[in-house]
């Protein structure tokens, strides 16, 4: 076995171990013991994003991969500024309201959370 093919069977292993989402970093804290550059695993993610087998959204400035996940959601508080993931279940009638293909997505949400909501009923 070739030594490129060899490293990407060693990324290919890692990205399926991870259940959700990673990012580069990550992935390279798993491989860099086995010799493998920051550099080619960035090329390695841009080629699987290009050929559309792991999806990218951006979450709190950094750039984050998944296999599986076809979308990823904030929510952001206006009155205390956190920010929590959202997960959407179902995402089918996404596919009814453009005539491309939706692969994946990201959605931002902002409002007011549980807990302010909580605070703010109190008074
Ligand atoms: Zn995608
Ligand atoms: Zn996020
Ligand atoms: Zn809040």
């Amino acid at each position: 076995m070739s030594r490129m093919t060899k490293q990407k069977r060693l990324m290919h292993d890692e990205i399926a171990s991870f259940s959700a989402f990673f990012d580069a970093s990550e992935l390279h804290a798993r491989l860099a013991s086995k010799g493998l550059s920051l550099a080619t695993i960035y090329r390695f993610l841009n080629a699987l994003e290009e050929e559309g087998s792991i999806h990218s959204f951006v979450c709190e400035n950094k750039k984050i991969y998944s296999l599986h996940q076809t979308n990823h959601a904030h929510f952001h508080c206006e009155k205390c500024g956190k920010v929590k993931h959202v997960s959407i279940a179902n995402v089918d009638f996404l596919n009814t309201l453009v005539e491309d293909d939706v692969c994946h997505f990201q959605i931002e949400l902002t409002g007011t959370c549980a807990h302010c909501k909580r605070i703010s009923l109190k008074r």
